[in-house]
């Protein structure tokens, strides 16, 4: 056994960025304002990837991450549901998880994400408090606690419902934007999804990556409406500090946004691994020329899937363009910069040349955009995200969204009008003030005194008396 005098707590990340983000940003709060060490075990199926490694090392020494074991990919089946991917890479982890536990002392509780749910038990072998990091909102979070019942009440597909649900405290949500692993009952992932969820009851309590003016009536809901569940604790908005890194990525965007007037440009993006169908692509790509807007653009290369670089993000540059309409780079230089697959986009949000974002609105890009006070357009393509566009668009009213076509394409008419009215309609008006204003609802509850701060402050205390 190590000897370690600080109470140490164990977090535990599922695959992929957009899971190792906020759960980083917990874990330095953790050590920074309450003086925890940290241990972030690496569940894996994949060598990291080189925008992990950057991410990771910038961290202080109290927080160490170890690559948990690559699990054998003989033992994942190809063309599953990302969601099946990483539900199995957990579940061949929990010897590695078991093993790192036992060699470690003093630690007050285990920390796992949205589909970690397996290692509750562990934990619970060795005594620990389990708790589950919820990396998205309270609305999604609700409407998962409610799921068990729906898969028992409903026989038809959900997208086949007639009425929207309405869930306690939530805008009214259609089945056809369910989060993806329900949209058919028969596939493999729909189980696996049900089985995670329900075992969400058994943590000890729930942080979510929200806060209570931005999400007033769920969360007030989701702390009263069953005295069974888990306590539940927003603690967000937890961001990624932007911090550290390398000084010299994106260096080219950033010089371009600089040259740009302020207030005008789009920053156009789909996430950590995003990607659009060749066709989308055209109508985006000729929408955004034809709106006369300046934009700046993360693009990768096109594919039938639409997480088609989950595994992947930052790396496999295709900086060619050689999938974009023939003569379009000449034509859109003057008012446009296409980046190849990643950019600093905590950089290109608070850059005063940036008006707006057309975001997949994965959650933790939403409440960078929330923080920075920058509207939205949404453009959802998979996970939660369009319960996230709903929750934006109708709920909080601080998106524009897009209309498609019945095909779900959207057409470049489409695109250019909407674009135009986020950056210089009325409509865009509103959206861009109504965010302006949780932008400072957020940053106040995440201030020394702020609601967010004290409810973590209280759980750190909890955990350092017991240890
Ligand atoms: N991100 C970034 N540069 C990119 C794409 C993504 O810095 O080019 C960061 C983004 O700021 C956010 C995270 O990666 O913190 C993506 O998380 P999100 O939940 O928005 O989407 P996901 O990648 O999980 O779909």
């Amino acid at each position: 056994q190590t000897a370690n005098p600080k109470p140490h707590v164990v977090i535990i990340p599922s695959p992929g960025m957009g899971h190792l983000i906020p759960l980083v940003e917990f874990a330095k709060l953790l050590h920074f304002h309450h003086h925890f060490s940290v241990s972030l075990l690496l569940p894996t199926s994949t060598p990291p990837t080189a925008a992990q490694t950057t991410f990771l090392s910038t961290l202080p020494p109290a927080i160490s991450p170890t690559f948990l074991p690559c699990v054998d990919p003989s033992l994942i089946p190809h063309n599953v549901a990302h969601e099946v991917t990483i539900n199995l890479v957990h579940k061949h982890s929990l010897s590695y998880v078991r093993s790192a536990l036992s060699s470690l002392s003093n630690v007050v509780a285990v920390v796992a994400d949205i589909f970690g749910t397996d290692y509750f038990d562990v934990a619970r072998e060795f005594s620990i408090p389990p708790y589950l990091y919820f990396t998205t909102n309270a609305f999604c979070l609700m409407f998962f606690f409610h799921f068990p019942s729906l898969h028992e009440t409903v026989s038809c597909e959900y997208r086949d419902m007639v009425e929207p649900l309405v869930l306690p405290g939530c805008v009214p949500l259609y089945g056809k934007d369910f989060v993806d692993p329900t949209q058919d009952r028969q596939d493999q992932v729909y189980q696996v999804f049900l089985n995670t969820i329900k075992r969400y009851i058994f943590a000890e309590g729930i942080f979510v990556n929200t806060f209570l003016d931005l999400e007033p009536a769920a969360i007030n809901a989701l702390k009263t409406e069953d005295p069974n569940r888990p306590e539940i604790y927003p603690v967000g908005p937890l961001i990624q500090s932007g911090l550290g890194g390398d000084p010299d990525e994106g260096q080219e965007c950033l010089s371009w946004l600089d040259r740009q007037p302020p207030s005008s440009v789009l920053f156009v993006s789909f996430g950590s691994g995003g990607t659009l169908t060749h066709e989308q692509m055209n109508e985006l790509a000729i929408g955004l020329e034809k709106s006369g807007q300046r934009f700046l653009w993360v693009i990768r290369a096109p594919s039938n899937s639409t997480f088609g670089s989950f595994f992947t993000q930052g790396s496999n540059k295709d900086d060619s363009f050689g999938f974009l309409p023939e003569g379009y780079l000449d034509r859109i230089k003057d008012r446009g910069l296409l980046v190849p697959s990643w950019a600093p986009q905590i950089k290109v949000l608070t850059h005063e040349s940036t008006d707006g974002f057309l975001s997949h609105c994965g959650w933790n890009s939403t409440l960078e955009s929330i923080v920075y006070g920058v509207p939205l357009i949404a453009w959802p393509l998979y996970a939660e995200q369009r319960m996230n566009a709903v929750m934006l668009n109708e709920g909080l009213k601080v998106a524009l969204r897009p209309k498609a076509k019945e095909s779900g394409l959207v057409e470049a008419d489409e695109i250019a009008r909407v674009v135009n009215e986020l950056m210089d309609g009325g409509e865009g008006k509103k959206v861009r003030e109504r965010m302006k204003e949780f932008s400072e609802l957020a940053r106040n509850t995440r201030s020394e005194d702020g609601e967010s701060t004290k409810i973590l402050s209280q759980i750190a205390k909890k955990w350092s008396q017991n240890s």
